[in-house]
């Protein structure tokens, strides 16, 4: 089993109750276990014209290997709606592999540690809140100092 991180963003169609079903499933995937959520944080669109994020961070303990992960999280994302239909788009659920363990996977349908997660407050500050102290990625950047450079203006705690 390892510890990886996954990212939750809903903007469509009951945001929260998203985020709550898709808890649920990731609960409930074979070998994996749900070991902390986030408070849930809700924050405008990067994009203009679009309804506001909620977003949160989960957590797992899993024994599922990266791609396998991936499949797992998109038929869970398929099984709540998620339509494709533009890049950024709005979306009933996006559930992302923040971290996966110590690893660094740089393939064509998975980068890890998430490519964006610097430039993102509601990945970074939801995920303060599920590891410890002294959090370093896989890449070798501490948490910290991600944060620091990263401010919460914008983002509201629920
Ligand atoms: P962003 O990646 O900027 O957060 P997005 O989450 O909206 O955008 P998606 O449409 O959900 O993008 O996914 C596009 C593709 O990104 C997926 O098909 C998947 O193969 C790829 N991908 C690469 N790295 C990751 C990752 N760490 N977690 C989830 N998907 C990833
Ligand atoms: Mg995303
Ligand atoms: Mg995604």
């Amino acid at each position: 089993m390892v510890r990886v991180h996954i990212g939750l963003g809903s903007n469509l169609d009951s945001p929260q109750r998203q985020l709550h079903e898709a808890l649920q499933a990731l609960a409930a995937l074979p070998d994996t276990t749900l070991a902390a959520v986030s408070s849930f944080y809700t924050s405008d669109s990067l994009l203009p014209g679009q309804p506001r994020y909620s977003n949160a961070v989960a957590a797992l303990d899993t024994g599922l290997a990266p791609l396998p992960l991936l499949d797992a999280l998109q038929a869970i994302e398929n099984e709540q709606g998620r339509e494709r239909a533009e890049r950024w788009g709005p979306r009933t659920l996006d559930l992302d592999i923040i971290t996966y363990a110590d690893r660094v996977i740089d393939e064509p349908r998975l980068q890890v540690p998430h490519y964006h997660l610097q430039a993102r407050a509601f990945v970074l500050y939801p995920l303060a809140e599920v590891v410890e102290e002294g959090f370093m990625l896989a890449d070798g950047r501490s948490l910290r100092e991600l944060l620091a450079a990263c401010p919460f203006a914008g983002l509201e705690r629920l």
